[in-house]
């Protein structure tokens, strides 16, 4: 199984600045000259040092993550990197064969916002499944993608549609995938997803608040981790300072979901849902304190913890390493 990551902001799409694209460029160029690249193996060996938050960005698309497994895949979200992966899926192809199977956690724009922009909805013989807690997932759709909202509404659209309801699931086959779903504490509430393959699987648990869930839910959560080796987490409000000035805004810092996954059979987790004032280098501190608040707190753990950039690929690991 392997995942990709399209948008991984919350809230709002919030692309750099050019006034931090260009201290960035200058800083990068400055550090070059002090390191005396001259030539393209110098440039190779100087840029493979760098991490991600000088050389790059973790990007401002809204939420969007696809899951593979062979020719097998599911979307979660249909946030604005939706219209990226709807743009690799059409290319080069007359008809999509395979139905596109969208698993939504609820429907805040920053995970709906795509869909007006994903190319094989319009395209002829496509087939989409939107899957979302709610029977009125399809009103909700042609409310988005209304006048004078949208200009191309979505009785425009070509593909053939269907919504199903994707609340209480427990291993429900979908797409080659055995999925389960989990309600979560968010405004308006959201859906956690758990997708496994033959040998592992994922855990998407976006949009959630963990403050005043009680211990009850904290045994329900862990459970719901078990089995996944990998989670994608809410992390908005990733350090503490920022959290607690925004309590009972729906979303999580990342050390709680430490605490709760550190026992559990997870292997990597993915700190996902960037606050969009969040810039570069903050995410990378965010996940710093984090990794050192896992290994002051596990001495002995392995798992791994990692922030999540637009374009980000991952395998996701095995349970069984003997398998
Ligand atoms: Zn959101
Ligand atoms: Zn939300």
């Amino acid at each position: 199984m392997r995942l990709r990551f399209w948008g991984v902001r919350g809230s709002i799409a919030s692309p750099i600045s050019n006034a931090a694209l260009e201290a960035k460029l200058k800083a990068l160029l400055k550090r070059a000259i002090q390191k005396n690249v001259q030539s393209e193996a110098d440039l190779a060996k100087f840029w493979s040092s760098l991490p991600l938050h000088d050389r790059g960005t973790y990007g401002g698309n809204t939420s969007c993550i696809t899951v593979h497994d062979g020719d097998d895949f599911l979307v979660l979200d249909a946030g604005t990197g939706l219209r990226l992966f709807g743009k690799e899926l059409s290319t080069g192809k007359e008809e999509i064969d395979k139905p596109i199977h969208i698993l939504l956690s609820h429907f805040h724009w920053d995970h709906i916002g795509g869909f007006p922009f994903f190319g094989p909805a319009f395209q002829e013989g496509t087939r989409i499944v939107i899957h979302s807690p709610t029977n009125d997932a399809e009103k909700y759709f042609k409310v988005q993608q209304s006048s004078p909202f949208s200009p191309a509404e979505f009785a425009f659209l070509h593909a053939a549609i269907d919504f199903e309801i994707s609340k209480g699931l427990d291993h429900k086959k979908i797409a080659g995938f055995h999925v389960s779903s989990l309600g979560m504490s968010h405004p308006g509430g959201s859906m956690a997803y758990r997708i496994e393959g033959n040998n592992g699987g994922i855990v998407y648990m976006t949009d959630t608040e963990l403050a005043d869930i009680g211990i009850q839910n904290i045994h329900e959560y862990s459970t719901f981790f078990n089995g996944a080796t990998l989670a994608v987490v809410d992390t908005m409000y990733g350090l503490l300072e920022t959290y607690t000035s925004k309590l009972r805004w729906g979303h999580s810092s990342v050390f709680p979901f430490i605490d709760i996954v550190r026992d559990t059979t997870i292997k990597t987790l993915v700190l996902f849902h960037h606050d969009p004032d969040l810039d570069d280098k903050d995410i990378e501190e965010m996940r710093e304190r984090a990794q050192h608040y896992y290994e002051h707190n596990t001495p002995e753990g392995t798992m791994e913890i990692i922030a999540a950039y637009d374009g980000l690929e991952l395998d996701v690991p095995a349970l069984n390493s003997d398998a």
